[in-house]
């Protein structure tokens, strides 16, 4: 698949192995996720044989099987087949008696089927018919959306893939003919960075990639919303900032290429004011961290929902007064929803606007926990209708160099109000390590010690958050 994403990336992979980065803890979460999830859909084929040979055992998972093929074994996890030096594993074949034909799964941790599905199943499908596998069907199990804890019967859909994959059989070989090409030559495959080094994901190479292009740190890749326009600019030669053509830009990318050029800080008061006018005191400001499994663990939720397992709540009664703190963090594996809700209530009642920071996705929590707690409809709803955000006033009507290309709270708060604001050298110091503590928290396996470290390292974290948004605001009534 890297192979299919670039030419250089496979060669990179193979020939200059010192050059991958170590596995970090994000795409560690993602493999164990990937893992718990390919295990979970073996469940649905009791009696399954594993062949459980380490990865780079090719030739003890090739013996074993074929012993199991041989066998006409019902259901094979992890079985192994090779064809003139590629090698495939498939997550379930099985096999029917009737037809003497074996069917095809590969497990996705997605909720849906995508093209670079198609990819990965069909090449290791032309492995396994060109080692001699008579195949019937092949399906991809990909996660169901529609299903809801604790009722998991259906968590698996299952997609046939057979006739996709009939169009794509003949371009295997001429494929591969090519990167068996490309990974023999003696030198680098001479590819340009492009938007393929993001797609289907960012390759593992693009800090090597940046770092030989030379790409300075003030480059057209600074300026904010160009999305595929920044690939054509960049392919009709244009990089340094100065040289970028400000007739290819809208309005607000002007604006911003013009303070990338300057360093002068670009500020809107007036449309900053007609937002802000409509805020009411006090201001509560909200923060949640939230868990979001593949595999469904509480009531009436599905793959991937996001559930709150903590909150932040700072309230300013006006802006020179004393600010009271709220926070609530789950501790243990039960659902933090009971308990959290009454506390979030408590802490949000009365009137005034609620300040979230990307305020859609805590209304849209809160509109969840109004489903699942309709004894506290009212009041939840109450909270998420007075939601005000930050957010589009920072994207609207503030530009700083120092944004870059992002208006996230970690790349704005520093910006605005200095290196101290800064989430850097935290324990905790972003949603997915928040997600990761919590995890650790609730396991029976961690010691005390350590889920102590974790429970403050999270309460800081959260509650720097909503302290960064108080600043945030006040520097914007400042302004104004
Ligand atoms: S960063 Fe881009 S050009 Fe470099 S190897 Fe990866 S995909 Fe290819």
């Amino acid at each position: 698949m890297q192979g299919y994403q670039c030419h250089k990336n496979l060669y990179l992979s193979i020939h200059q192995k010192h050059l991958i980065p170590p596995v970090g803890p994000d795409l560690q979460a993602l493999f164990d996720q990937g893992n718990q999830v390919t295990i979970e859909a073996r469940k649905r084929f009791p009696g399954g044989m594993l062949v459980d040979n380490p990865a780079f055992d090719f030739v003890g998972s090739l013996k074993k099987t074929r012993d199991l093929l041989a066998m006409h074994t019902a259901s094979i996890f992890e079985a192994a087949f090779e064809y003139k030096g590629c090698y495939a594993r498939a997550d379930v074949i099985t096999y029917n008696q009737q037809t003497q034909r074996w069917s095809i799964y590969e497990v996705k941790s997605s909720t849906k089927t995508k093209d670079e599905h198609l990819d990965d199943v069909g090449l290791q499908v032309w492995i396994m018919a060109n080692a001699g596998l008579p195949i019937e069907k092949i399906s991809i199990m990909h996660l169901n959306n529609l299903c809801k804890y604790p009722n998991l019967d259906n968590l698996f859909i299952e997609d046939d893939v057979t006739d996709r994959l009939r169009s794509l059989h003949t371009k295997i070989a001429p494929r591969l003919n090519e990167l068996f090409k490309s990974i023999r030559q003696d030198d680098v495959p001479v590819i340009d960075i492009g938007a393929h080094c993001f797609e289907p994901r960012e390759c593992q190479f693009t800090e090597h990639c940046w770092k030989q292009k030379n790409i300075p740190d003030v480059s057209l890749f600074s300026i904010p919303g160009l999305r595929e326009k920044k690939w054509e600019l960049y392919s009709e030669g244009f990089l340094q900032i100065d040289d970028v053509p400000k007739d290819k830009l809208n309005e607000k990318q002007n604006i911003c290429l013009e303070v990338l050029k300057s360093g002068q800080r670009h500020i809107d008061k007036a449309g900053v004011k007609s937002e802000i006018s409509k805020w009411k005191f006090p201001l509560v400001f909200l923060d949640f961290e939230t868990i979001n499994p593949a595999i469904p663990r509480y009531i009436g939720t599905g793959p991937f929902t996001q559930v709150p397992f903590q909150f932040s709540v700072h309230i300013l009664n006006s802006l020179d007064s004393e600010l009271i703190h709220y926070e609530y963090l789950h501790t243990d594996e039960t659902d933090p929803r009971p308990n959290l809700i009454p506390k979030l209530i408590e802490a949000c009642r009365g009137e005034g606007s609620v300040v979230a920071y990307y305020g859609q996705f805590e209304a849209g929590r809160i509109q969840e926990m109004e489903d699942f707690a309709p004894e506290f409809k009212e009041q939840l709803e109450q909270i998420r209708t007075r939601i005000v955000d930050p957010l589009p006033i920072f994207r609207e009507h503030i530009y700083d160099k120092e944004f870059a290309d992002s208006y996230s709270i970690k790349s704005v708060g520093p910006a605005i109000l200095g290196k101290n604001f800064s989430y850097e050298n935290m324990l905790v110091g972003e949603g997915g390590a928040a997600q990761r503590a919590f995890e650790e928290i609730i396991s029976n396996k961690t010691a005390l010690l350590r889920k102590n470290e974790l429970k403050e390292a999270l309460i800081e974290y959260c509650k720097k958050d909503t302290l960064v948004m108080v600043e945030l605001v006040k520097w914007l009534y400042d302004l104004v």
